[in-house]
């Protein structure tokens, strides 16, 4: 008997047939003897639509009540998840945030996971009911307010549920069949990966693919929680259940050690992230301290500026600095150097949202060299201009026009070889 939790995301839940067939994958595992947790997320589309209430009542409001609206979508599959089961014969009951309780900390609208209290929550599994539980949401327990993880949250929710139960696995349900090498609806030829090492997954999470919250991955990562993604689309029945300690079905693809992982390609895939804006100050003086007084102001502002670079000055006087923030978080970033417009002294600033960054990643790369020479390479003879770079130890990220997005995406796809045959 395996303890399971199971994540349904909005596509997976998006009307009532869609939750008849969440409740048979369900089924399937109880059938088993095993112990089930699912988490839920609001149907699809239906965040979205909360969102832009909220954003049409006011653009600036309270962002516990933005929490209190945005929270509510998925109240509402719980309950219906919970209701279909129980007419199918099985013992479940819905759970909020709140109720079990999941304490987060106090940002709301992106709150952080503190603690999960899962003592009533493991009996009731061990009695054999499901406990269907909202994702997405938490309680700040100081003000007495509903929280929200921030956008896809509802993957955070589900690791952290695993880890406070002592899941045997995380299973996220989606709308593809697994992790791909990228995003297979921009790249038809991209191909599943069986496995995929925690730091490259966290990788390509933060570097643009949504498929899962980089920081649910970064949990799983921490607590080691195995954690698989798959498809809610296919036939319940066709899925073998959930067994602890015995082998996987090829199905999926499992996030794990990188150990674990028999063959390693250099290059594992490739993200795109299509909401950077460029930020440009031009003639700045080239001496020390005009770093500091750019990016102090930012950090204070609460702004997060991912790549830098800084041209070389013809004259050893002055200089342009370019760097990138998300593009949600332009407008301030532009308030903010108007405002230290006397400390840093410059002459004009550019911007732009017209960018994206595309990311290769992969393990392999910590022992073999020249993969950014190739890279650059082959971006130059399809005539895409480079704007800025930044490297890890496992990626290398390049900031073009948004333009040459998708040719960027696919000709690297190819280059390292990641097309499926
Ligand atoms: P859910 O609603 O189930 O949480 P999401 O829309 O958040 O689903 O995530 C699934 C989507 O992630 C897929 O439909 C796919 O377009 C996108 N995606 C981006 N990159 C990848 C990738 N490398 N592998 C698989 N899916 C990806
Ligand atoms: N419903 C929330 C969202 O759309 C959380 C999630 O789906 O993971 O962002
Ligand atoms: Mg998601």
């Amino acid at each position: 008997m395996a303890i399971v939790v199971m994540k349904f995301g909005g596509t997976s839940v998006a009307d009532i047939g869609r939750i008849r067939s969440v409740a048979r994958h369900v089924k399937r595992e109880i059938d088993a003897k095993n112990q089930v947790a699912v988490v839920v997320s609001a149907m699809a589309g239906h965040t979205n639509q909360l969102v832009a209430w909220v954003r049409e009542a006011s653009l600036i409001h309270d962002a516990r009540e933005y929490d209190a609206v945005v929270a509510s979508g998925e109240q509402i599959t719980a309950g219906l998840l919970a209701i279909v089961l129980q007419s199918m014969g099985i013992p479940a009951r819905s759970w909020q945030g709140w109720q079990i309780p999941i304490l987060t900390d106090a940002a709301h609208g992106a709150a952080r996971i503190i603690d999960i209290k899962a003592d009533e929550l493991k009996a009731r599994l061990a009695q054999g009911e499901v406990a269907v539980v909202t994702g997405f949401q938490g309680l700040e327990p100081k003000r007495n307010r509903i929280s929200t993880l921030g956008r896809g949250g509802s993957d955070t929710s589900a690791v952290a549920l695993a880890i406070a139960l002592g899941a045997d696995v995380c299973d996220i349900y989606t709308d593809v069949d697994g992790v791909y090498t990228t995003d297979p609806r921009i790249v038809p030829s991209a191909r599943r990966l069986p496995r995929i090492s925690y730091e490259e997954m966290l990788e390509m999470a933060s570097l643009g693919s949504k498929v899962l919250q980089t920081r649910s991955v970064e949990l799983a990562m921490v607590h080691r929680m195995r954690t698989r993604v798959l498809s809610s689309f296919t036939d319940p029945e066709a899925l073998q259940p959930v067994r602890s300690g015995s082998e996987w079905q090829n199905i999926g693809t499992i996030v794990c050690d990188e150990e674990e992982i028999v063959e390693s390609q250099v290059v594992s895939g490739i993200a795109y992230a299509k909401d950077e804006a460029k930020v440009t100050i031009m003639n700045v003086a080239d001496k020390p301290g005009v770093a500091a007084a750019i990016f102090g102001p930012l950090a204070e502002a609460n702004i997060n500026v991912d790549m830098i670079v800084q041209n070389l000055s013809a004259d050893g006087k002055y200089t342009d600095v370019t760097f990138t923030v998300n593009a949600s978080d332009l407008p301030k970033t532009l308030e903010v150097l108007k405002n230290a417009r006397e400390q840093i002294g410059y002459s004009e600033i550019k911007s732009s949202a017209d960018v994206v960054k595309v990311s290769v990643i992969g393990v392999g790369m910590r022992s073999h060299a020249g993969v950014a020479a190739k890279m650059f390479k082959a971006l130059a003879e399809k005539g895409i201009n480079i704007l800025a770079i930044t490297t890890s130890e496992i990626k290398i990220s390049v900031l073009i026009d948004a333009a040459y997005a998708e040719l960027a995406v696919r000709t690297l796809h190819t280059l390292f070889g990641l097309d499926k045959d």
